[in-house]
C-alpha cells in the first residue's frame, strides 16, 4: 500500500466499517462534533474508517474532503467501492477511473429501477413519492440537508430513495412488488432505498479482502457500526458489529450470537464511545 501505514498487530489488520447518518453523523443535524476527534486517532493508530453508507459517491466525497479521510469507502448501500488511486497495488482490473477515484462497480445502474418504481404508480396511488418526482427544494425539506448537500444526495447512481406515505400493509406489498423484478429494498433512517443485488455485508467483505491481499496476511479484525436495517448484513459478517442508539427507532434485530455491541449514549456520542471500547478490547490504545 502506497501511503498508508496500517497497524498490524499478530499478522491481522485492524478496520472500521461505518454507517454514517445516525452514527459518524448526527441523524438530526448532520454533525460531527462528537466524533472527529475519534476519527483522527483512527487515523494516528493507523486504523482506516471506511465509511459504508446509503450516501452518493458525491456526499461521500466532499465529507471525506473536509475532514481528511484518504481511505477507500463504500456508497449506495454496498453498490460500489471507491478507493483513492494508489492506495492498493494489487486490485482487480474491472474499474472506472475519475477524479482521483478508482470505482468498482457490484451492481446495476439506476436507470433500470427507475422504470420499476414508475411502472407501480398506478397500483400505489398516493403511497409513495420518490426522489425523481421531488424538486431540490423538497429534498431539502424531507431531509433537513442545505443546498450543496441535497444536490450531492440527488446524484444518486446506483439505486432511488423513495419515501413511503401509505400503509404497511401496502408497503409489504410494494416492496415484494420490486423484489420480484429483482430489487433489493432497504429501509434506511428516513427513506426506503431501491437498488440491485448488494448490500453493505458483500461490499465490506470485498473490500476487507483486497486489504488482506494488499497486505498479505490472513486475518482483519473489523467492526461494522450501524443503526438501521441497511446495515444489519454488514453487522452479521464483521468480526465485532456496534449497534447504534437512533432517537427515531429501536434496535434492528441483528442475527449473530457473539461479538455484538449496543451503545448507550445515541448516534455519535455512541460512536465515540464504543469505538473506544473497541479500541480498547484489542489493546490499541
Ligand atoms: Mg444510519
Amino acid at each position: 500500500m502506497a501511503e498508508n501505514n496500517l497497524r498490524i498487530s499478530s499478522n491481522s489488520i485492524f478496520l472500521i466499517f461505518s454507517d454514517l447518518d445516525g452514527c459518524f453523523l448526527d441523524h438530526h443535524d448532520y454533525q460531527y462534533a462528537h466524533t472527529i476527534d475519534q476519527a483522527r486517532t483512527l487515523e494516528d493508530l493507523g486504523i482506516p474508517l471506511i465509511f459504508n453508507s446509503s450516501k452518493t459517491r458525491s456526499e461521500i466525497t466532499l465529507l471525506c474532503a473536509e475532514i481528511g479521510n484518504h481511505h477507500p469507502f463504500i456508497i449506495e448501500n454496498g453498490a460500489a467501492v471507491l478507493v483513492p488511486e494508489n492506495y492498493f497495488n494489487f486490485r482487480p482490473k474491472d474499474r472506472t477511473s475519475s477524479a482521483q477515484y478508482e470505482m468498482f462497480q457490484l451492481a446495476r445502474i439506476k436507470g433500470y429501477w427507475l422504470e420499476c418504481i414508475a411502472s407501480l404508480k398506478s397500483d400505489f396511488p398516493g403511497d409513495f413519492v420518490s426522489f425523481q418526482d421531488l424538486s431540490l427544494a423538497d429534498v431539502m425539506d424531507l431531509t433537513g440537508l442545505v443546498k450543496g448537500a441535497a444536490i450531492a444526495a440527488m446524484e444518486r447512481q446506483f439505486s432511488e430513495p423513495v419515501m413511503w406515505l401509505g400503509s404497511q400493509i401496502s408497503k409489504t406489498k410494494f416492496i415484494n412488488s420490486l423484489q420480484r423484478k429483482g430489487a433489493t429494498v432497504t429501509q434506511g433512517g428516513r427513506f426506503l432505498s431501491v437498488g440491485g443485488n448488494c448490500d453493505k455485508g458483500r461490499a465490506l467483505k470485498w473490500l476487507r479482502d483486497l486489504y488482506a491481499a494488499n497486505n498479505s496476511i490472513k486475518s482483519v479484525n473489523d467492526l461494522a457500526i450501524g443503526d438501521s436495517e441497511n446495515d444489519l448484513p454488514m453487522l452479521e459478517v464483521a468480526m465485532e458489529a456496534v449497534l447504534i442508539r437512533s432517537p427515531s427507532h429501536k434496535f434492528p434485530k441483528v442475527n449473530r450470537a457473539d461479538g455484538l455491541y449496543k451503545s448507550k449514549k445515541f448516534g455519535p456520542r455512541g460512536w465515540t464511545e464504543e469505538v473506544s471500547s473497541w479500541l480498547k478490547r484489542h489493546k490499541l490504545s
